[in-house]
């Protein structure tokens, strides 16, 4: 069908694309060998990861020692998500209600939601153009608040300058808890991301590397950490179930005294994230090729700004940000009105009201502070969009040419923005 030509339309206009046929939100299947050991898991009905009588071979506990080896840290402690395992290093290493906490002003909601969970008060740390916390910005910061914890998200898997970020630590007593729900199987100059500060924290909610539906995993070289949290994650004193752990002596000082949480990670879960596990560099693979692909395409596109990546910076491309700077926001908004009806589902951080995903620090009113002006910038013209593995190279072509129709599409017929809630009481 050829589609009719629109009032507007004319010469060095693009055609209305069809619609992209996969949908952006495609998760990846489970593996057929992780299929059968849930499938024999429930045969056995022993989806709990403890029991009084069994030994250490839940695979909660098979999983947390292959994780702990796959992260090049000492210990792993699995819960039920990231967000459980960003509170629980932050209530580990001490941080009391009233304190402040550290974080990059661009972040999802789950990482100042777990400073909240301890009672602590998050400090916004400016974002860079290229989407990675400033770190003029956090010295400043740093120096103001000496001794408190940096909770760092690698957010959407962009990775700081991490030498610098370590440095500014050392300088100020800041301890690191490194956020990688989304760099898990990326790196900074050959280093893994979690393993450059006392905590790492990891996702494997369905839209991160690993998918168990919901869960996430704590790392760390601390004894006292990870003594603490598996107590806290609400072992019932069955922590000698536990095979990477230390010695059951160093859990004495806390028997009692560390609350039952219940942020245990399902056996389910496990079995099917442990044949995911030696997979995942094929996976980041794929992503990365996938992310080239695309970002070589929408280079192309007139009025859109990629990020800049360092090349020690080793990331996963599981998603694509890029800017729509000096665009109106009703431009903006019909632009992402336009891709959503051709199937390509843009995620834009500018919107009045956070939607799917998308969130600003200004949204979350439990956490008051600042006006961050640069950050503001951002936000206006930031959009998200997700990487499938279940895209094909002609796949991003197409995704490429829809973004650039509805940029065309946009400029000339721009949509006006859905009143805020306030300007509607106003
Ligand atoms: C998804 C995500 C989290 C939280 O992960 P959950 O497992 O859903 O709690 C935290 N930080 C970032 C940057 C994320 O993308």
């Amino acid at each position: 069908m050829t589609p009719t030509p629109r009032p507007g339309s004319g010469p060095g206009v693009h055609r209305r694309p069809v619609p992209l046929p996969i949908d952006l939100a495609t998760p990846e299947p489970i593996p057929e060998d992780g299929i059968r050991a849930a499938v024999a898991l429930m045969e056995s009905g022993a989806l709990f990861r403890y029991s009084e009588n069994a030994p250490t071979d839940s695979p909660v506990a098979a999983w947390e020692s292959e994780f702990a080896a796959w992260a090049e840290r000492t210990y792993a402690v699995a819960v039920n998500s990231c967000g459980a395992a960003l509170y629980l290093a932050l209530h580990c290493q001490g941080v009391e209600p009233g304190q402040d906490v550290l974080l990059n002003s661009w972040t999802l909601a789950p990482v100042p939601g777990a400073v909240a969970h301890v009672g602590a008060r998050p400090v916004f740390v400016e974002t860079t153009a290229d989407l990675t916390i400033d770190l003029d910005h956090l010295r400043d910061l740093a120096a103001a608040h000496p001794g408190c914890v940096l909770l760092l998200s690698h957010m959407r898997g962009h990775i700081a300058d991490m030498t610098q970020v370590v440095e500014i630590c050392h300088q100020h007593g800041l301890r690191l808890v490194e956020d990688c729900a989304h760099s898990l199987g990326g790196g900074w100059d050959g280093q893994a991301t979690g393993t450059f500060g006392a905590v790492g924290c990891f996702s494997t909610q369905t839209y991160k590397h690993l998918n168990s539906g919901e869960g996430g995993i704590l790392t760390t070289d601390d004894e006292e950490i990870a003594a603490r949290a598996i107590l806290a994650s609400g072992s019932y004193r069955l922590h000698a179930q536990h095979s990477s752990r230390p010695d059951l002596s160093r859990f004495d000082p806390f028997l009692g005294g560390e609350p039952n949480h219940s942020m245990r990670l399902s056996a389910m879960a496990a079995a099917v994230l442990r044949p995911q596990l030696p997979r995942l560099p094929d996976r980041v693979r794929r992503w990365r090729a996938l992310y080239d692909r695309l970002s070589a395409g929408l280079e192309g596109v007139p009025s859109l700004r990629l990020p800049r990546r360092d090349e020690r910076e080793a990331f996963v491309g599981s998603s694509l940000q890029f800017f729509l700077p000096g665009l109106e926001a009703e431009t903006i908004n019909r632009f992402c009105e336009v891709a959503d009806e051709l199937g390509v589902h843009v995620k834009w951080f500018g919107a009045p009201r956070p939607s799917g995903f998308t969130s600003s620090y200004r949204s979350w009113s439990y956490a008051s502070g600042p006006v961050l002006p640069q950050t503001d910038a951002l936000l206006a013209g930031l959009c998200d969009l997700r990487i499938p593995l279940a895209l094909d190279e002609p796949a991003c072509g197409h995704i490429v040419e829809i973004i650039r129709y509805a940029l065309e599409h946009a400029a000339r017929n721009p949509a006006p923005l859905a009143k805020t809630d306030e300007e509607r009481t106003a």
